[in-house]
């Protein structure tokens, strides 16, 4: 492995793990070079509380604190640990998960007097309050009127704050909030002595630029610190995140593999590595355990991670037609991010064989099984192997083997005594 840095800002080949430096980022070399819109990023992971919630998804105690000494051994800013007044198991897995980690431990109350009790009681270093504060949600979830909202909420951050805790604050809903309202709330826990203010599309409905343009606002009426919280139920949770950091969120909330209500939250492994990557802002975060953490959390969670889900899926840095995978073979730029390589996030390149396949790939693959093919052998095999994977069979390394076989390739290693 080559070191880092050598001749320019960005490795060219695909050879290096360590991220560009903050403030610049170049593409190919640069021909395109730009100056990264975020100077710092911070990671809340929400993997073990809306992670959980997921439909179906239930983690046991070992699990969690499984997950939780990763993510905190990774250098993931925030770990909000659960809901500590769900139940005794739930409390005491936040409590273990807030002794046990140097991560800042958060736990998650609604306004109601005995859920900040257990939070504080939890030994957690945060705890994040939320209020509904959309008309819909005020009627019909928490049955309450603006003013108790209001009421409540300064009430639950004056609490948080007297008992020597970092105190976050959620205005759920924000974006289906009455603008005026959102911003007499966001005041009044400004007042109240907020910390973060946490700012959720609990329902997906934002996009970039609004939701870049509510960050704003918001941030125009506090001098609190700014979290976005975001859902995937448009696919664009992620990009929600990464708008909120370039209108100045301080911090972005997560869940690995995106797990969480409905569709989903911002993918911890989607936003640390475009952060890390694409704005070239240095997260602090230790990458390399990202591919494990995400198989952990799959197995623990039950939500299977689709093939084509961005970094940590099957696909995410495998190839099979003859164009890329000959391209990549000479230099993965050509068809990589080449910002993002497989070593950055603990993952492997694969070349997969089947109706696509191109001879680069086989004749890769065959070498590597110990067989020294010639031209004609190697397009006679690729023959077999594309007219194998179109009849939707997986090309197996033992079918290729067995293709060798039939085709008469020599092995590398009779050659060698020869
Ligand atoms: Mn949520």
């Amino acid at each position: 492995m080559r070191e880092w840095p050598h001749d320019g800002v960005r490795c060219p080949t695909t050879t290096c793990t360590r991220p560009v430096p903050a403030g610049r980022v170049e593409f190919f070399e640069g021909t395109l070079a730009t100056t990264a819109e975020i100077e710092s990023a911070r990671v809340f992971d929400t993997t073990l509380r809306d992670g959980e919630q997921a439909p179906r998804t239930s983690f046991s105690y070992d699990e969690k604190r499984a997950i939780a000494g990763t993510l905190d051994d990774m250098g993931t800013h925030v770990i909000e640990a659960g809901f500590p007044v769900n139940s005794d198991a739930e409390f005491e897995a936040v409590s273990d998960i807030a002794a046990s980690t140097t991560a800042t431990t958060c736990g998650l109350a609604r306004v109601v007097e005995g859920d900040v009790e257990a939070a504080l009681d939890s030994g957690v270093e945060m705890v994040h309050v939320f209020a509904s504060t959309s008309d819909v949600q005020i009627e019909d979830s928490m049955h309450a009127t603006r003013e108790e909202v209001v009421e409540r909420s300064v009430k639950s951050v004056e609490r948080v704050k007297e008992a020597g805790a970092t105190a976050m604050f959620s205005p759920m809903d924000a974006t289906r909030t009455d603008e005026e309202y959102l911003v007499e709330v966001v005041e009044a826990v400004t007042e109240a002595g907020v910390d973060w203010i946490n700012i959720p599309d609990t329902c997906g409905v934002a996009t970039p630029t609004r939701f870049g343009k509510l960050v704003a606002t918001v941030r125009e009426h506090t001098d609190a610190r700014i979290d976005v919280h975001t859902h995937d139920d448009f696919g664009m949770a992620s990009a929600n995140a990464l708008a909120g950091f370039e209108a100045g969120a301080d911090q972005a909330q997560v869940s690995v593999n995106g797990i969480g209500e409905r569709a989903g939250n911002a993918a911890y492994e989607e936003v640390v590595m475009t952060v890390e990557s694409v704005y070239g802002v240095d997260t602090g975060i230790d990458t390399t355990q990202i591919a494990d953490l995400a198989r952990a959390v799959e197995a623990y969670s039950d939500v299977p991670v689709p093939a084509n889900k961005p970094v940590v899926g099957d696909n995410a840095f495998a190839h099979e037609s003859g164009i890329h995978a000959a391209g990549v073979i000479e230099n993965s730029d050509t068809f990589e991010p080449g910002v993002m390589t497989p070593e950055m996030v603990g993952a492997e390149r694969e070349f997969v064989l089947g109706k696509h396949t191109g001879t680069n790939s086989v004749r890769k693959r065959l070498e590597e099984s110990g067989f020294a093919p010639t031209d004609a052998e190697v397009r006679e095999v690729t023959r077999r192997v594309k007219d194998y994977g179109a009849e939707k069979n997986r090309v197996t390394a033992a079918d290729l083997k067995r293709f060798a076989r039939e085709v008469g390739v020599a092995r590398e290693e009779s050659e060698v005594r020869a």
